[in-house]
């Protein structure tokens, strides 16, 4: 069985004394091992990104803007071969790896721009004789910490800004399905990066740490779930980094009265169980406003259920693939199973479905009357289960999304423009869809939720992330000219 090995300064490293296993979710078994990165090991990861730190920095603009040009050509030409790496390691169907393939590219167009991002300000003549500039500078070397959901998408979020800035990266992808990060090194690579501006270590929470702990690393953008986003977030933060960490969500759909219920409920299926549900941005919460809507919703979500294709990510067929873990996938069908004993109607139980194989599937589950206090609610299942809150008004709908200790994102169905543009203003939640389920920022906007679901000032790639991997200078300038000179002990005036 072969073993995943770093990728530090161009090449493949590591010992491998300690790994952990790589499955391929829809058959269950092992296919790889992956090498899991002693503090040593990562010490001198970092250690190869600061080298190349300064010959990076120094690249012109233009050429590194070239890199950018490159990889998204290579991205686009290779996207089937990085698609089925996902979909072997992840589980999620080929057109899902896809997806996500796509959104990553839109953060590589974006740090393609990077000549016009990175542009400084100027005053001329502030004082006689005296300008004024700013410029942005990169922060230096940088830890990228990435969950499993996402194994290319959120990678590139990351590390094309910090590249572009002129960084240089270690990142840590999840250990569950690492193969995908590997890969987009490489390309970079081929793309023109030099060899160890993007470095590639796999492992836990020993890697982390010594990510976290390391004076050299200058900042710290981390993905995933909220208990270890905190955590990341306190240790970053008190070793004096720079940190963003994003953590986990519970996304609720509110559909009022007047909106299109059929509409409402293709969106309400596709954005629940896409994925199977293991999506920061997936709907697990549908909030239904009145009575009447929520029967009728119930209805359509259950009988749209009912088709849906479950199977290998691999066959064309398949609309859902399988969880990522058994852990995770007995975990999820926990939720489910207790939900009639918190006093929820389980109108779709997924856990009933059979399917052969030692793949780690879950059907889809639909679960009606829940309310706050039950672990349905409360809790991220991160699955295939998509939980019916009935609420008598929109005040009330807007009341739970506000009480909830996540605020990723959020949408709320309807035909009426008063009652949406009134969402837009209350709603206290990082991204908001109004008729879009599951509104995810174009590359050109930033990305971030509030609350527990994002500890840190910075949203994530976008505009902010910008701002994020660079320090600011501000350079105030005067030369020689026929105004003559005097020694002044006061605070410099530009009066
Ligand atoms: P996770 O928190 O278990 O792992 C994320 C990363 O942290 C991985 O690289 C992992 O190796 C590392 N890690 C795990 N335990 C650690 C520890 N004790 N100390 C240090 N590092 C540790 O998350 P996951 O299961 O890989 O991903 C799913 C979670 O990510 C969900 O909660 C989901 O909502 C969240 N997520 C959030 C966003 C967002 O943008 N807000 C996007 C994608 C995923």
């Amino acid at each position: 069985m072969s073993t995943i090995l770093h990728h530090v300064g161009g090449i493949e490293t590591g010992a491998a004394d300690r790994t952990g296993p790589v499955y391929n979710p829809a058959t269950g078994v092992v296919q790889h091992q992956v090498a899991f990165a002693s503090k040593d090991e990562v010490d001198a990861a970092i250690a190869t990104a600061a080298a190349a730190l300064p010959g990076w920095r120094a690249t012109g603009l233009v050429k590194r803007a070239d890199v950018f040009f490159r990889l998204r050509h290579l991205l686009v030409e290779r996207q089937d071969e990085l698609a089925a790496i996902i979909t072997s390691q992840h589980g999620k169907v080929l057109s899902d790896a896809k997806g996500e393939i796509s959104r990553g590219i839109e953060n590589v167009e974006f740090a393609a721009g990077l000549v016009h991002l990175l542009k400084g300000e100027h005053s001329e003549q502030v004082a006689r004789g005296v300008d004024v500039h700013s410029v942005k500078q990169p922060v230096g070397v940088v830890g990228a910490i990435t969950p499993f959901n996402f194994p290319a998408m959120v990678p590139l979020w990351m590390v094309s800004s910090a590249i572009a800035c002129g960084n240089t990266v270690v990142l840590k992808p999840s250990e569950k399905d690492p193969s995908a990060a590997v890969f987009i090194a490489k390309l970079f690579e081929e793309a023109g990066l030099p060899a160890g501006v993007l470095n590639v270590v796999h492992g836990d929470k020993v890697a982390v740490d010594a990510i976290l702990d390391s004076p050299v690393v200058r900042a710290v953008s981390f993905v995933g779930s909220t208990p270890i986003a905190r955590s990341i977030y306190e240790r970053a933060s008190a070793n004096g980094k720079r940190v963003q960490a994003l953590g986990g969500a519970k996304n609720h759909m509110v559909v009022m009265p007047d909106a299109d219920l059929d509409a409402a409920a293709d969106a309400a299926v596709s954005a629940a169980y896409g994925s199977a549900g293991e999506r920061c941005m997936a709907v697990s919460v549908l909030v239904a406003v009145g009575d009447e809507t929520a029967d009728a919703l119930v209805a359509k979500v259950a009988d749209r259920v009912a088709s849906l294709t479950i199977g290998d990510g691999t066959d064309a067929a398949s609309e859902m693939g399988p969880l990522i873990t058994a852990e995770h996938r007995d975990k999820v069908a926990s939720y489910v199973t207790g939900a009639t004993a918190e006093g929820a109607t389980v109108v779709v139980d997924g856990t009933a479905q059979h399917f052969d194989g030692d793949g780690f599937f879950v059907g889809v589950s639909l679960v009606d009357h829940v309310r706050p206090g039950m672990r349905v609610y409360d809790d991220e299942i991160f699955g295939p289960v998509l939980s019916v809150v009935r609420v008598p008004s929109y005040e009330e709908a807007v009341s739970l999304i506000n009480a909830n200790p996540y605020a990723n994102g959020t949408a709320l169905f309807t035909r009426d423009g008063g009652t949406a543009r009134s969402f837009e203003f209350d709603i206290e939640v990082g991204m908001v869809g109004v008729n879009v389920p599951i509104p995810v920022p174009i590359g050109a906007y930033s990305f971030g939720g509030w609350r527990n679901s994002l500890f840190g000032d910075s949203h994530i790639y976008g505009p902010e992330s910008i701002h994020f991997y660079t320090r600011s200078k501000v350079i105030t300038t005067r030369w020689p000219d026929q105004t003559p000179s005097s020694v002044n002990l006061g605070f410099p005036s530009n009066h």
